[in-house]
This record gives C-alpha cells, structure tokens and sequence, in this order.
C-alpha cells in the first residue's frame, strides 16, 4: 500500500476532472487526477464542441443568446424542475469559460446550431489546435498537477462524515490511498454499464440502446452514493438511430442512411402509424415517442421515388441543421442503394422489399394491417391534409414506387446523464439536500440541467456542463480548503 497526500483528490480525467484540477492550480491548490483509462481526456477526448451562453463568438456571428435567453430556455425546458441555482451558476460561467479555454490554445471560429428550432450554442473546436482536454492537461501539468492512469478509484474515504481521500488501485495491482481535503468526481455516468442502465432507464444496452461512452461503469456514482450522496434523476442522453453497428461505415458513422431519418410515413411494430414524422427534426423527441412502442423501436418506411425525390431535391432534415455541416453534405443520400445492397443481410436494422407485403413479413410485422396502414397514408397525401397527425403537407409523401425499404430505429447515446444531485458550487447534496462536507462533481455523473430529455436545442451541453460544473467545483473546494485553515 502506497500513501500520498494531496490538496484535491480528482476520480476521472475526462474534461470535468481536468477542468478542475487546473482551475485548483490557478488558485493555488494541489491536486492528483486518477483515471482508469491508459490515457487522460475522458470519453471523445471531451467532446467536440462545449456549448455556451453570451460569448464573443456568438456576437461576431449575429447569434446572440445570452445567459439570461439560456436560464429561461433551461427552466422551461425543465417545466421548471430542475435546479435554478445550478442552471444559473452553469450558464453564467460559460462564455467565461470559452475564453478561459482560448487562453489555453483552443479556438472556437464557428457556432452551430445544431437542430430546427435551436440555437447558436455548440462552440466548434477547432481540432488543429487540439483537443480541448489536452490543451487543459497541458497547462495543468505546468503548473504541477498530477496524475495517475491506469488507475481505478474504489471508495471514497470518509472521516467524521467528511470526505478525506479516496482508495485506488493501479492496473499492476498496486493499492493507493491517498489522503486529501477535498475530492471531486466526474467519472462520466453509468452508460456502458448494462446493468445500471436496466435499472435504472427503460433501455437495455444491446438491445434497444448503443451507448458511445465506454468505460463509464458508475463506478463514481456507487461511491459517492456510498459516502452519503442521494441519488438524483438517471436518464440516458439518447436520441433515434439506426444502431446496428453494420451500419456504421468506415468512419463509425455512416451518413449514407440518413435518407431514413426523415418525416416519411413510421409504424410500429403492429404496423400503426403512432406519431407526427416531423418529429424526426429532433432525435431526442423522437427517441421519446419510439420508445413508448412495443421492443422500444419505430419502422421508418421509404420508396424509391422518395429516395429519388431526396437525390434531386435534397433531404428534408439534414442534421446538424447549419453549416458547416449543410454544404458538406447537400447530396446525401447520394450512395443510398449501394451502400444498402453492401449491409442488406448483415443487419436486422434495414430491409428492402418488392412490395410492401414482403416488406412487412421481413420486419416481422403483420403485412395485413401494413397494407392497411400504407393506403390509410396514402390517402393523407392524395389529399395533402393530415388529419391523423398533422403533419406539414409538405411532407406528405406516398408510399409508391417498384421498391420499398424500411429502416428500424431505436437509441442510441453519447453518454448517461445524472445520478447525484449538485448544489450550484458542485457541492455534493446528502440527505436533506445537505451537502456533503468535502465532497464536490461535475460531468455527467451530476448533469441533471435536461431532467428526462437531452435538449438538442441547445448542443454541446455535456461536455460543457463537465467543463464549466469542473471549474466551479475546484473554486468551492478550494474556497472551503481555505475557510477550513483559517478555522484551524
Ligand atoms: C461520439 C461522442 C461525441 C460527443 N460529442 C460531444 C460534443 O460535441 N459536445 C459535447 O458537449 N459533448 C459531446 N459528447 C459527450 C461528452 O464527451 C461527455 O459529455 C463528456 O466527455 C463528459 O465528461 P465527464 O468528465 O463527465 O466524463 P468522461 O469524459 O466520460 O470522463 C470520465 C473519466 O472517468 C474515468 N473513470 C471512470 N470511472 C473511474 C474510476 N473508478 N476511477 C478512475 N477513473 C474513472 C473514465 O476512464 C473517463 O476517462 C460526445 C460523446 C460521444 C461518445
């Protein structure tokens, strides 16, 4: 058994736990970072783009939307559930922490707008500047902070009630425990914990849900529950999606198939129409209300002449909505059936058919009430008014053609998001919505700002929530290190 002692004791090296170490050694605090990853950065070295409220960026562009704009959006989103406290203290840090970022050697030119309806938020990082977390690990490493990877934290260790260090063991079998005044945690959620998230979600991951986080077990949840956390709200930040991994393409993620994700006619699997397609503009809505039918998926059903009308005319939804991503990829679905004939009889996610009929027995969907379906819908479009849905007429679209194909949606996800409860300063809340002493988060392990639904309308909210709750959660423990050695 090693022993170290140390100011702050981080769990995760993801951006929230990089945020905060260097905000610690801006203030004259030090600190230890733990990961268990072989490498520092978190899950997608932090993302790619943190969203903001109020920045320069978003002026110079003509895209303002300010803090205040951001706290009514939050709230309202929320109904109102979540925490005013934390949306305020989340929104008002962060245009401060764009520039706090920049000073670093990150640059944001460009604000996207990631959906319909949303707004200037998802501050894009220029990756030839580098990645956020290793622009933050940088400037953390030169003014002293400390890490460990390959090591995985265990327990907090609790003394009087307060948190005092954390027990941790290397890969090589190696046991650490390392004493400190203050530990903060963001070790990224539960997301590719399969159990956690049947537990603790209505998904099942592999079955109706994908998760893009790996090695976000809950490791930190369980340990902060252990050391007196109450646990908050638990949700996956999932949105609709093609999940087979067949699918994927070279890169991960192929866009070729994105001529499904579209307002065309979607039933489910008695072979109903259940819902308004326009929701597709928003994945996060849309997993909402496919997940509510039976094996929590939705058929979505395309012809050749709508794939035809899509090569002339260009597809109805293109996400993200704005550039730079709408010039890139004006002609999609431009390898449509070539790249389905490629995937056809590898993937339960796609079918092509003859008819409607073969369609239907392929999907396993009764061909009877399909037929039914199609020509209910078809006669929306003849008269191109839905009663049914209401559905903009101009997506009314027949479903006519010599071949028909079905794609099968169901979640997939960046990452979960809660599990605790923080205060505004990222103080850890106990019973009673007390604080526990010493304790702090930041991530997705404590971003309940969404409550039960990830808000594409505002993009790059986790890895900014990371970032920003990091920040503010080394400024209160090194605020209360401070108050605690003026006591004493
Ligand atoms: C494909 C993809 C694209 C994304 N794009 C964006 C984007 O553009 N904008 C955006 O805002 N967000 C994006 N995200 C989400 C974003 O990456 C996360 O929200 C963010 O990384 C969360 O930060 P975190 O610090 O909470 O956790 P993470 O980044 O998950 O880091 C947690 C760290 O804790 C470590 N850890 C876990 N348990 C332990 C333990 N017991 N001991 C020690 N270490 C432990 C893990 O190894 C990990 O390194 C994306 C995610 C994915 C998967």
């Amino acid at each position: 058994m090693k022993y170290l002692e140390i100011d702050i004791a981080i769990v995760g090296g993801g951006p929230g736990g990089l945020a905060a170490a260097l905000q610690a050694a801006q203030l004259g605090a030090s600190s230890i970072v733990l990961d268990k990853r072989d490498r520092l950065g978190g899950v997608m070295m932090g993302g790619t783009g943190p969203f903001a409220a109020g920045t320069i960026q978003q002026r110079r562009q003509r895209k303002t939307f300010t803090a205040d704009q951001a706290f009514e959006f939050f709230m309202d989103f929320t109904h109102w559930q979540t925490d005013p406290e934390l949306v305020a203290a989340f929104v008002g840090k962060s245009a401060e922490t764009i520039q706090w970022l920049e000073q670093l050697g990150c640059a944001f030119e460009n604000v996207v707008c990631y959906i319909d309806k949303g707004y200037h938020t998802w501050h894009e990082n220029d990756m030839s500047k580098g990645f956020i977390t290793d622009n933050i690990w940088k400037a953390a490493q030169k003014l002293g902070v400390q890490a460990m990877v390959n090591t995985r934290v265990e327990r907090i260790i609790m003394k009087d009630g307060k948190a005092a260090g954390v027990c941790a063991v290397h890969e090589d079998g190696g046991e650490y425990t390392i004493k400190a005044k203050a530990v903060i945690v963001s070790t990224g959620g539960f997301g590719s914990n399969p159990e956690m998230v049947k537990k603790y979600t209505k998904f099942e991951l592999g079955k109706n849900i994908v998760c893009g986080s790996t090695l976000t077990d809950g490791d930190g949840l369980k340990m902060m529950w252990e050391a007196g956390a109450v646990q908050g709200r638990m949700m996956m930040d999932a949105h609709v999606s093609l999940i087979d991994r067949n699918l994927a393409g070279k890169a991960g993620v192929s866009n070729d198939f994105d001529a499904f994700k579209q307002p065309n006619l979607m039933v489910n699997k008695a072979g109903k129409r259940f819902t308004n397609e326009a929701v597709m503009h928003n994945g996060a809505y849309a997993i909402n209300i496919v997940s509510q039918q039976e094996e929590l998926c939705g058929y979505m059903i395309l012809t050749d002449e709508i794939v035809a009308h899509y090569k002339k005319e260009g597809l109805d939804i293109l996400l993200p909505m704005k550039p730079p991503f709408q010039e890139e990829y004006a002609d999609w679905p431009r390898n449509f059936e070539t790249s389905l004939a490629e995937v056809l009889d590898k993937s339960d996610d796609v079918f092509a058919a003859d008819s409607i009929k073969a369609l239907a027995l392929q999907a396993g969907i009764d061909p009877v009430q399909l037929e039914k379906t199609v020509a209910e819908y078809n006669e929306i479009c003849e008269r191109g008014e839905d009663r049914q849905f209401f559905k903009a007429s101009k997506y009314l679209r027949p479903i006519r053609g010599k071949k028909y194909y079905m794609g099968r949606y169901r979640a997939s996800s960046f990452c979960s998001l809660g599990g605790v409860e923080i205060n505004g300063a990222a103080r850890v809340l106990g019973e009673g919505r007390m604080p526990v002493p010493g304790l702090y988060a930041a991530g997705n392990d404590a971003c309940s700002i969404c409550m039960d639904t990830y808000s594409f309308f505002t993009s790059g909210l986790t890895s900014s929530f990371a970032l920003n709750m990091g920040r503010i959660a080394a400024e209160s423990a090194v605020a209360d290190i401070c108050e605690a050695k003026e006591e004493n």
